[in-house]
């Protein structure tokens, strides 16, 4: 247990949804911030006369060119805070009124944004800011977050309180970090979806998926590293893992660009700038075959599909697998021997290179569909097995066993009322697999259901392989009833 605390920020326009939102902020934070500056000004005094909480309260009211809500000039800043009342326990000031509130008895926290990237005299700002410090600054890319990471460091061995956060997708894990390595606090979101800030969490996730006050600077750091990462499922699924099996350990997401850099300057003892106890990580989109150049040793599956989606980190080694391929054949299995059976994979992508792995192992009869027929040719001799020289819509799969959805339509977003095959196209397929996993009923499983044809969902494999990474990581046998419980959370959010 680190001594951070969570301080959730509420940004509302009238008294009423401020004052509720407080109500409800209570259950997670440990202070709440309120940031005045998002009231409409005829709010402002309504919602200090009503303000009661149990919880500690951290007043802000920040003009728009510091990163606040509104155009609020010096005066009326100057007045605000000189007729605060005694109801806030903080205040977060920006450094130009340090002169005019010497009076306020609270704790003052001097806050520094930098919404366009990250100064080069950052160092200098810190020096130039006295007392409890936020420094925040925007990181396009992971490595953007080094600057404002390694004052935390200068700021312990000064005993200076200090808030480092480098906003953005990118700079997500400050924020879920910070705490165990000394910051004083960590913002969050009241509500997914209602950020204040870009980068951050909310504090349900802070607390119950990323348990973000147990961690410390020796637990164990596992991830997701791709672009983009922030919608993964995979944190859920693994910190429920850890949880579990009580291990100090953390996965989080890392939303990474340049992936030479993220090696260099995070992962490598020879090169990195900064200490983080990386295990390993989960490697997705769009760095699952270049991560490859990177690794001390590549297992024979992980060569032969030309992808690795798994990275163990031991004694300053990195060594890449693939899990997608037993994740993928582990849900099927349970439906019989596969020996001889005839599967339909529609698409040539990844995906589709992980299945028709593991059903050639299994020596099925597969058949590749895809909607650009050189690449199901090129795919078919690769793997050893047939193609269709014709588009999946116009086919009826009379002939096939199973049927494997590995092309992203139906999947959350454009593509969700969209389905490869129709129901009357599967009436006699045994067994209907879609690998989309988002949403968790995709129109294709719909038509599975109305031809009457059992169907796996692409949740079965998204744990499966999942758990197949917890196995290699921590050598313990996952808990899949709870990873897939999160996992469907998480979905459903
Ligand atoms: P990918 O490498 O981009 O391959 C997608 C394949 O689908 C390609 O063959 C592509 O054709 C084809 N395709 C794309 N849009 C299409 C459309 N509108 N109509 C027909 N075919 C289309 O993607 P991937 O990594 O293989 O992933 C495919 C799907 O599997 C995604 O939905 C992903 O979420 C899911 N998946 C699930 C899991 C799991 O654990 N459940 C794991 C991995 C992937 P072109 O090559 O011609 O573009």
């Amino acid at each position: 247990m680190n001594d951070g605390k969570i301080c959730v920020s509420i940004c509302a326009e009238t008294a009423d949804e401020f004052i509720e939102n407080i109500k409800r902020a209570e259950e997670y934070a440990d202070v709440i911030e309120l940031r005045f500056d998002c009231l409409e000004p005829n709010q402002i005094y309504k919602t200090l006369a009503r303000l009661n909480s149990k919880k500690p309260l951290l007043a802000t009211f920040r003009p728009k060119e510091q990163g606040g809500k509104r155009n609020i000039n010096y005066e009326k800043r100057k007045i605000f805070w000189q007729n605060l009342p005694e109801k806030f326990d903080f205040a977060d000031l920006e450094f130009d009124l340090e002169s005019e509130i010497c009076n306020l008895k609270l704790q003052k926290i001097f806050s520094f944004h930098d919404f366009s990237g990250v100064p080069e005299n950052l160092d200098e700002i810190y020096k130039n800011l006295s007392g409890a410090i936020k420094i925040a600054v925007q990181a396009e890319d992971i490595a953007d977050s080094i600057a404002v990471w390694k004052l935390l460091e200068r700021a312990k061995s000064e005993n200076k309180k200090i808030i480092p956060i480098a906003m953005g997708a990118s700079g997500a894990w400050t924020r879920i970090l910070g705490l165990a390595h000394g910051a004083f606090m960590t913002y969050a979101s009241l509500d997914a979806g209602k950020e204040t800030a870009r980068g951050q969490i909310s504090a349900r996730d802070l607390i119950e998926t990323y348990c973000v006050k147990e961690l410390n600077e020796n637990t164990e750091i596992y991830g997701v590293i791709g672009n983009p990462v922030v919608h993964s499922v995979s944190p859920s699924m693994h910190n429920a893992a850890f949880k579990f099996h009580n291990l100090d350990a953390v996965y989080i997401p890392f939303e990474i660009k340049n992936l030479d850099e993220f090696i260099k300057k995070f992962i490598r003892k020879e090169t990195r700038e900064i200490d983080l106890n990386f295990k390993g990580f989960s490697v997705t989109i769009p760095h699952k075959q270049a991560i490859i150049e990177y690794l001390d040793e590549t297992d024979e599956t992980a060569k032969t599909i030309g992808a690795v989606n798994t990275v163990k980190i031991e004694n300053g080694k990195l060594y890449g697998c693939n899990t997608d391929a037993q994740g993928f054949i582990e849900p099927l299995k349970n439906y019989g021997d596969l020996k001889k059976a005839k599967i339909a994979v529609l698409g040539a992508g990844g995906a589709a290179r992980a299945c028709i792995y593991a059903l050639k192992k299994e020596n099925a009869d597969v058949t590749i569909f895809a909607r650009d027929i050189n690449k199901a040719e090129s795919l078919a001799k690769e793997f050893d097995a047939s193609f269709a020289d014709f588009k999946f819509q116009m086919t009826n799969f009379e002939d096939f066993d199973v049927l494997v959805n590995a092309t992203p339509l139906g999947m959350k977003g454009e593509l969700e009322t969209e389905t490869p095959v129709l129901a009357e196209q599967i009436e006699s397929v045994k067994l209907v697999y879609d690998l989309v996993y988002n949403p968790f009923q995709t129109r294709l499983m719909t038509e599975a259901d109305k031809a009457n044809v059992p169907k796996i969902g692409g949740l079965a494999m998204l744990v499966a392989q999942a758990s197949a990474q917890q196995k290699i990581w921590t050598e313990l046998d996952a808990p899949l009833n709870e990873m897939s419980r999160a996992a469907l959370v998480k979905l459903k959010q």
